[in-house]
Protein backbone atom coordinates (compact mmCIF):
# COMPACT_ATOMS: atom_id res chain seq x y z
CA UNK A 1 0.00 0.00 0.00
CA UNK A 2 1.20 3.48 -0.26
CA UNK A 3 1.42 5.17 2.53
CA UNK A 4 0.13 9.08 2.83
CA UNK A 5 2.82 11.76 3.58
CA UNK A 6 2.07 11.79 7.23
CA UNK A 7 -1.35 12.19 9.55
CA UNK A 8 -3.38 15.44 10.51
CA UNK A 9 -5.47 15.70 12.79
CA UNK A 10 -6.83 19.44 13.29
CA UNK A 11 -9.06 18.31 16.00
CA UNK A 12 -8.46 15.80 18.62
CA UNK A 13 -11.52 14.58 20.08
CA UNK A 14 -9.68 12.35 22.62
CA UNK A 15 -8.84 13.59 26.23
CA UNK A 16 -7.57 11.82 29.53
CA UNK A 17 -10.89 10.60 30.38
CA UNK A 18 -10.33 7.87 27.06
CA UNK A 19 -7.27 6.83 28.41
CA UNK A 20 -7.88 4.30 31.64
CA UNK A 21 -5.62 3.72 34.60
CA UNK A 22 -1.55 4.50 33.00
CA UNK A 23 -2.06 7.27 36.41
CA UNK A 24 1.78 8.27 36.44
CA UNK A 25 2.11 8.10 32.90
CA UNK A 26 -0.42 10.82 32.50
CA UNK A 27 0.60 12.65 35.54
CA UNK A 28 3.98 13.09 34.29
CA UNK A 29 2.78 13.87 30.31
CA UNK A 30 0.62 16.65 31.66
CA UNK A 31 3.28 18.83 31.61
CA UNK A 32 3.47 18.79 27.79
CA UNK A 33 0.09 19.88 28.05
CA UNK A 34 1.04 22.56 29.84
CA UNK A 35 3.89 23.71 27.87
CA UNK A 36 1.54 23.52 24.55
CA UNK A 37 -0.72 25.83 26.33
CA UNK A 38 1.08 28.47 28.57
CA UNK A 39 4.74 28.21 26.97
CA UNK A 40 5.19 31.98 28.42
CA UNK A 41 4.85 30.84 32.27
CA UNK A 42 8.07 28.71 31.31
CA UNK A 43 10.07 31.01 29.15
CA UNK A 44 9.26 33.87 32.11
CA UNK A 45 11.26 32.06 34.49
CA UNK A 46 13.79 31.04 31.57
CA UNK A 47 13.19 27.72 31.39
CA UNK A 48 13.80 25.66 28.11
CA UNK A 49 10.82 24.03 27.14
CA UNK A 50 11.33 20.23 26.39
CA UNK A 51 11.15 19.29 22.64
CA UNK A 52 10.84 15.70 23.18
CA UNK A 53 9.40 12.62 25.21
CA UNK A 54 9.69 8.92 24.24
CA UNK A 55 6.74 6.63 25.55
CA UNK A 56 8.44 3.39 25.93
CA UNK A 57 5.80 -0.12 26.68
CA UNK A 58 4.37 -3.24 24.56
CA UNK A 59 2.75 -2.97 21.77
CA UNK A 60 -1.55 -1.74 22.29
CA UNK A 61 -0.84 -0.10 25.94
CA UNK A 62 -2.28 2.70 24.96
CA UNK A 63 1.16 5.33 23.60
CA UNK A 64 -1.12 6.65 20.74
CA UNK A 65 -4.21 7.13 22.78
CA UNK A 66 -2.18 9.17 25.44
CA UNK A 67 -0.01 11.15 22.36
CA UNK A 68 -3.33 12.03 20.89
CA UNK A 69 -4.91 13.10 24.40
CA UNK A 70 -1.98 15.32 25.27
CA UNK A 71 -3.11 16.98 21.89
CA UNK A 72 -7.09 16.69 22.65
CA UNK A 73 -6.50 18.35 26.14
CA UNK A 74 -4.11 20.84 24.85
CA UNK A 75 -6.52 21.80 22.02
CA UNK A 76 -3.81 21.58 19.24
CA UNK A 77 -2.86 20.26 15.70
CA UNK A 78 -1.73 16.27 16.09
CA UNK A 79 0.20 15.29 13.17
CA UNK A 80 1.73 11.51 13.06
CA UNK A 81 3.34 9.13 11.29
CA UNK A 82 4.96 5.93 12.04
CA UNK A 83 8.82 4.46 12.00
CA UNK A 84 7.50 1.76 10.10
CA UNK A 85 6.48 3.77 7.35
CA UNK A 86 9.76 4.56 6.21
CA UNK A 87 11.50 1.16 6.23
CA UNK A 88 11.30 0.37 2.56
CA UNK A 89 11.51 3.50 0.91
CA UNK A 90 13.43 5.12 -2.02
CA UNK A 91 16.44 6.96 -2.04
CA UNK A 92 15.77 10.67 -0.65
CA UNK A 93 12.16 9.86 0.29
CA UNK A 94 12.39 9.34 4.13
CA UNK A 95 14.23 12.27 4.67
CA UNK A 96 11.97 14.54 2.59
CA UNK A 97 8.82 13.39 4.27
CA UNK A 98 10.36 14.67 7.72
CA UNK A 99 11.70 18.03 6.14
CA UNK A 100 7.85 18.46 5.14
CA UNK A 101 5.98 17.21 7.91
CA UNK A 102 8.45 19.90 10.00
CA UNK A 103 7.00 22.69 7.69
CA UNK A 104 3.70 21.75 8.20
CA UNK A 105 4.32 21.50 11.61
CA UNK A 106 5.66 24.75 12.33
CA UNK A 107 2.91 26.75 10.23
CA UNK A 108 0.00 24.91 12.47
CA UNK A 109 2.38 25.15 15.90
CA UNK A 110 1.20 24.80 18.80
CA UNK A 111 1.16 21.50 18.15
CA UNK A 112 2.47 17.71 18.70
CA UNK A 113 4.25 15.50 16.23
CA UNK A 114 3.32 11.69 17.02
CA UNK A 115 6.16 9.14 15.78
CA UNK A 116 5.45 5.60 16.52
CA UNK A 117 7.50 2.82 16.28
CA UNK A 118 10.24 5.54 16.19
CA UNK A 119 13.26 2.20 16.62
CA UNK A 120 12.12 1.26 12.91
CA UNK A 121 13.68 4.76 11.68
CA UNK A 122 15.80 5.16 14.72
CA UNK A 123 17.91 1.83 15.57
CA UNK A 124 21.34 2.95 15.72
CA UNK A 125 23.49 3.88 12.88
CA UNK A 126 25.24 0.81 11.32
CA UNK A 127 23.47 -1.79 12.94
CA UNK A 128 22.47 -3.16 9.42
CA UNK A 129 19.44 -4.83 11.28
CA UNK A 130 17.47 -4.38 7.61
CA UNK A 131 19.80 -5.14 4.63
CA UNK A 132 19.22 -2.99 1.55
CA UNK A 133 16.58 -0.47 3.17
CA UNK A 134 19.43 0.65 5.48
CA UNK A 135 20.84 3.53 3.95
CA UNK A 136 17.35 5.27 3.14
CA UNK A 137 16.87 4.61 7.23
CA UNK A 138 19.74 6.37 7.93
CA UNK A 139 18.97 9.80 5.91
CA UNK A 140 15.45 9.78 7.60
CA UNK A 141 17.02 9.63 10.60
CA UNK A 142 19.84 12.20 10.24
CA UNK A 143 16.62 15.01 8.58
CA UNK A 144 14.85 13.83 11.89
CA UNK A 145 17.92 14.71 13.80
CA UNK A 146 18.59 17.82 12.20
CA UNK A 147 15.10 18.53 11.73
CA UNK A 148 14.94 18.46 15.75
CA UNK A 149 18.07 20.80 16.60
CA UNK A 150 16.61 22.92 13.91
CA UNK A 151 13.49 24.16 15.65
CA UNK A 152 13.62 26.47 18.29
CA UNK A 153 12.42 25.26 22.20
CA UNK A 154 9.91 27.75 22.06
CA UNK A 155 8.01 27.19 18.85
CA UNK A 156 6.04 25.46 20.39
CA UNK A 157 5.98 22.18 18.42
CA UNK A 158 6.44 19.16 20.87
CA UNK A 159 7.42 15.22 19.50
CA UNK A 160 6.07 12.61 20.78
CA UNK A 161 7.52 9.16 20.25
CA UNK A 162 6.58 5.66 20.67
CA UNK A 163 8.85 2.62 21.07
CA UNK A 164 8.78 -0.81 22.12
CA UNK A 165 12.86 -1.37 21.93
CA UNK A 166 14.25 1.79 23.90
CA UNK A 167 17.39 -0.60 24.09
CA UNK A 168 18.02 -0.65 19.97
CA UNK A 169 17.42 3.54 19.73
CA UNK A 170 20.66 5.38 18.49
CA UNK A 171 22.04 7.23 21.48
CA UNK A 172 21.91 10.30 19.09
CA UNK A 173 17.58 10.57 19.82
CA UNK A 174 18.19 10.09 23.40
CA UNK A 175 20.91 13.24 23.86
CA UNK A 176 19.57 16.58 25.41
CA UNK A 177 17.28 18.81 23.57
CA UNK A 178 16.11 15.76 22.11
CA UNK A 179 14.10 12.64 23.34
CA UNK A 180 15.46 13.39 26.82
CA UNK A 181 12.20 12.84 28.69
CA UNK A 182 11.23 9.15 28.78
CA UNK A 183 7.49 7.76 30.00
CA UNK A 184 7.05 3.70 30.93
CA UNK A 185 4.06 2.41 29.90
CA UNK A 186 3.38 -0.85 31.46
CA UNK A 187 0.62 -3.51 30.41
CA UNK A 188 -2.16 -2.75 32.79
CA UNK A 189 -2.37 -4.97 36.20
CA UNK A 190 -5.74 -6.24 37.38
CA UNK A 191 -7.06 -2.70 38.68
CA UNK A 192 -6.02 -1.20 35.35
CA UNK A 193 -7.65 -3.68 33.17
CA UNK A 194 -10.71 -3.07 35.55
CA UNK A 195 -10.65 0.52 34.80
CA UNK A 196 -9.80 -0.09 30.59
CA UNK A 197 -13.14 -2.62 30.48
CA UNK A 198 -14.99 0.12 32.22
CA UNK A 199 -13.96 2.61 29.12
CA UNK A 200 -14.42 0.02 26.50
CA UNK A 201 -17.82 -1.72 28.00
CA UNK A 202 -19.70 1.61 28.12
CA UNK A 203 -20.96 1.86 24.76
CA UNK A 204 -22.17 -1.59 24.86
CA UNK A 205 -25.71 -3.06 26.16
CA UNK A 206 -24.62 -5.34 28.82
CA UNK A 207 -26.78 -8.42 30.97
CA UNK A 208 -26.69 -8.38 34.23
CA UNK A 209 -24.88 -11.38 34.57
CA UNK A 210 -21.89 -9.21 33.46
CA UNK A 211 -19.36 -9.07 36.23
CA UNK A 212 -15.78 -6.82 35.55
CA UNK A 213 -14.20 -7.95 38.22
CA UNK A 214 -14.00 -11.45 36.76
CA UNK A 215 -13.16 -9.75 33.29
CA UNK A 216 -10.44 -8.24 34.76
CA UNK A 217 -9.44 -11.28 37.06
CA UNK A 218 -9.38 -13.32 33.71
CA UNK A 219 -7.53 -11.28 31.22
CA UNK A 220 -3.92 -11.06 32.67
CA UNK A 221 -1.10 -10.03 30.32
CA UNK A 222 -4.07 -8.59 28.04
CA UNK A 223 -2.90 -4.67 26.80
CA UNK A 224 -5.51 -1.81 26.87
CA UNK A 225 -5.90 -2.57 22.80
CA UNK A 226 -7.23 -6.80 23.21
CA UNK A 227 -9.30 -5.19 26.19
CA UNK A 228 -10.89 -3.08 23.88
CA UNK A 229 -11.13 -6.18 20.90
CA UNK A 230 -12.45 -8.25 23.43
CA UNK A 231 -15.25 -5.69 24.41
CA UNK A 232 -15.91 -5.49 20.30
CA UNK A 233 -15.66 -9.11 19.76
CA UNK A 234 -18.20 -10.04 22.76
CA UNK A 235 -20.87 -7.26 21.01
CA UNK A 236 -20.22 -8.76 17.87
CA UNK A 237 -20.97 -12.35 18.99
CA UNK A 238 -23.69 -11.00 20.93
CA UNK A 239 -25.22 -9.73 17.64
CA UNK A 240 -24.53 -13.03 16.17
CA UNK A 241 -26.96 -14.73 18.64
CA UNK A 242 -29.39 -12.68 18.57
CA UNK A 243 -29.39 -11.18 21.95
CA UNK A 244 -30.84 -7.85 23.11
CA UNK A 245 -28.13 -7.73 25.65
CA UNK A 246 -24.39 -9.19 25.61
CA UNK A 247 -24.08 -11.84 28.31
CA UNK A 248 -20.88 -13.59 30.31
CA UNK A 249 -21.06 -16.02 28.17
CA UNK A 250 -20.19 -14.00 24.63
CA UNK A 251 -17.66 -12.24 26.67
CA UNK A 252 -16.29 -15.86 27.54
CA UNK A 253 -16.01 -16.41 23.96
CA UNK A 254 -14.60 -13.61 22.87
CA UNK A 255 -11.30 -13.50 25.15
CA UNK A 256 -11.03 -17.14 23.75
CA UNK A 257 -10.75 -16.41 20.49
CA UNK A 258 -8.60 -13.12 21.52
CA UNK A 259 -6.37 -15.36 23.42
CA UNK A 260 -6.44 -17.69 20.09
CA UNK A 261 -6.06 -15.29 18.42
CA UNK A 262 -2.63 -13.89 20.65
CA UNK A 263 -1.47 -17.32 20.72
CA UNK A 264 -1.12 -17.95 17.13
CA UNK A 265 0.89 -14.07 16.77
CA UNK A 266 3.13 -14.84 19.27
CA UNK A 267 3.86 -18.33 17.44
CA UNK A 268 4.55 -16.51 13.96
CA UNK A 269 7.04 -14.33 15.43
CA UNK A 270 10.34 -15.15 15.16
CA UNK A 271 12.35 -16.73 18.08
CA UNK A 272 15.52 -14.06 17.66
CA UNK A 273 12.83 -10.85 17.75
P1 LIG B 1 1.31 0.22 19.37
O1 LIG B 1 2.61 0.25 20.06
O2 LIG B 1 0.93 -1.13 18.85
O3 LIG B 1 1.12 1.33 18.37
P2 LIG B 1 -0.09 1.66 21.40
O4 LIG B 1 0.58 1.50 22.70
O5 LIG B 1 0.11 2.93 20.65
O6 LIG B 1 0.20 0.42 20.49
P3 LIG B 1 -2.83 2.28 21.15
O7 LIG B 1 -2.81 2.30 19.66
O8 LIG B 1 -2.86 3.58 21.83
O9 LIG B 1 -1.63 1.44 21.66
O10 LIG B 1 -4.04 1.40 21.67
C1 LIG B 1 -4.90 0.74 20.78
C2 LIG B 1 -6.32 0.82 21.31
O11 LIG B 1 -6.44 0.06 22.51
C3 LIG B 1 -6.77 2.21 21.67
O12 LIG B 1 -7.29 2.90 20.57
C4 LIG B 1 -7.82 1.94 22.73
O13 LIG B 1 -9.04 1.58 22.14
C5 LIG B 1 -7.28 0.72 23.43
N1 LIG B 1 -6.49 1.07 24.63
C6 LIG B 1 -5.19 0.81 24.84
N2 LIG B 1 -4.78 1.25 26.03
C7 LIG B 1 -5.85 1.82 26.60
C8 LIG B 1 -6.08 2.50 27.85
N3 LIG B 1 -5.10 2.65 28.75
N4 LIG B 1 -7.32 2.96 28.09
C9 LIG B 1 -8.32 2.81 27.21
N5 LIG B 1 -8.17 2.19 26.02
C10 LIG B 1 -6.96 1.70 25.71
Amino acid sequence: SRATLFDAENKVKITFNDVAGLDEAKEEIKEIVEYLQFPDKFKKLGAKIPKGALLVGPPGTGKTLLAKAVAGEAGVPFFSLSGSDFVEMFVGVGAARVRDLFKQAKEKAPCIIFIDEIDAVGRSRGRGAMPGSNDERENTLNSLLVEMDGFATDSGIIIVAATNRPDVLDPALLRPGRFDRQISIDKPDVIGREAIFKVHLKPLKLSVDVDIQKLSSQTPGFAGAEIANVCNEAALIAARRDREEVTMQDFQDAMDRVIGGLEKKNKLISPEE
